[in-house]
C-alpha cells in the first residue's frame, strides 16, 4: 500500500487536525496535496512547508467553503496550483474533511447556525464533488469525512449528526454513479479524535473521552488519516459505498 507517485490530491481542511495528518500521510506516500484551509493562512504554509522538507511535494489553497463562490474559489486555487506543477489540472484523489462542529444544545440551536453546519458539513462536500468530477480521471478515490455521531447518540449534537448522516449518503448514491468509471467513494466516521480544541489539554476530559473507545484513548489525527491511506490506495480498489468506522471501538458500545 501507499504508493501515490504520480498522484494528485486535494484534502479540503488540512490546515489542522486530521485533515492535516492525512495531507502529510498523503504526501509521504508519494501525492502532490493541495493543503486547503478557510482563515489559517499560517498554519495551512507551515504543513505545506513541513510536507516540503520531508521531500513531499504540496501547495496551500484558502476557500471559505459553506459561503457563496467558495467551490469556485476552491477551484481556482486548486487548477492553478496543480497546472504549475503538474502541467494539467487532473485530481485523482479528494478528501472532503473540512467541517465545523455544533456545540449547541437542540433547544438553543437557531436556524442560521444549523444553516451553517449544514453549509459547511454536507452541502459544500456534495458540490465540491459535483465540480471536482470534471478534473477526476477513471480510478480515481473520493473521501468524505463522517462522525461516530451517526451511530452513537448525543443529544447535545443533533444538528451535527445529521449534517454528518447527510454526507454518508454521498458515498452510497455517487459509488453507484462513479462505479462504471472505477472511482470509489467512501465514507470515514472518526470517534474522538485529537484536535486543537482546549479540551484536550483538560486530563479529566481526556479520560472521560477515552473511556469510549474499547481501546481507553482519544484517538489520534494519524489514527484517521491512516485510514483514509488505505481508502485512496490501489489496495482498495474493490471497497467503494462503504462506511468504515474508525472510532477506536466506540461504536462497540
Ligand atoms: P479541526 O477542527 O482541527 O480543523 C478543521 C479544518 O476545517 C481546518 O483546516 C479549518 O480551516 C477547516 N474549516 C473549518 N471550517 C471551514 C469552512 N467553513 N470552510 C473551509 N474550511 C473550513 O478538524 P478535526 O480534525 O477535528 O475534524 C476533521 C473532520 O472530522 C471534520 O469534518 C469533523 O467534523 C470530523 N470529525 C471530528 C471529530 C473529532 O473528534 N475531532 C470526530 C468525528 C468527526 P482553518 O484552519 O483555516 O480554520
Amino acid at each position: 500500500m501507499g504508493d501515490l507517485t504520480g498522484k494528485t490530491a486535494l484534502v479540503t481542511g488540512a490546515s489542522r487536525g486530521m485533515g492535516r495528518a492525512t495531507a502529510e500521510r498523503l504526501a509521504r506516500d508519494g501525492a502532490l496535496v493541495a493543503v486547503h484551509y478557510a482563515t489559517n493562512e499560517d498554519a495551512a504554509a507551515e504543513v505545506v512547508a513541513g510536507i516540503e522538507k520531508d521531500g513531499g511535494r504540496a501547495f496551500a489553497v484558502q476557500a471559505e467553503l459553506g459561503a457563496p463562490g467558495g467551490v469556485h474559489e476552491l477551484f481556482l486555487g486548486l487548477e492553478e496550483g496543480l497546472k504549475e506543477r503538474t502541467g494539467s489540472t487532473v485530481l485523482d484523489i479528494l478528501v472532503n474533511n473540512a467541517g465545523v462542529m455544533g456545540g449547541v444544545k437542540p433547544e438553543d440551536t437557531t436556524p442560521e447556525q444549523f444553516d451553517r453546519i449544514f453549509a459547511v458539513n454536507a452541502k459544500a462536500p456534495f458540490f465540491v464533488i459535483q465540480r471536482a468530477l470534471a478534473n477526476m480521471p477513471d480510478g480515481a478515490r473520493i473521501v468524505n469525512i463522517s462522525s461516530g455521531l451517526t451511530r452513537f447518540a448525543n443529544p447535545d449534537e443533533i444538528a451535527y449528526a445529521m449534517s454528518k448522516g447527510a454526507v454518508e449518503q454521498l458515498a452510497l448514491h455517487f459509488a453507484k454513479a462513479l462505479g462504471p468509471r472505477g472511482i470509489t467513494v467512501n465514507s470515514v466516521a472518526p470517534g474522538i479524535t485529537r484536535n486543537g480544541n482546549p479540551l484536550f489539554d483538560i486530563p479529566e476530559a481526556v479520560e472521560a473521552m477515552a473511556a469510549l473507545s474499547t481501546f481507553n484513548r482519544v484517538g489520534e489525527p494519524q489514527d484517521v488519516a491512516d485510514v483514509i491511506a488505505f481508502l485512496v490506495s490501489d489496495d482498495a480498489r474493490w471497497v467503494t459505498g462503504s462506511f468504515v468506522d474508525a472510532s477506536g471501538g466506540t461504536l462497540l458500545g
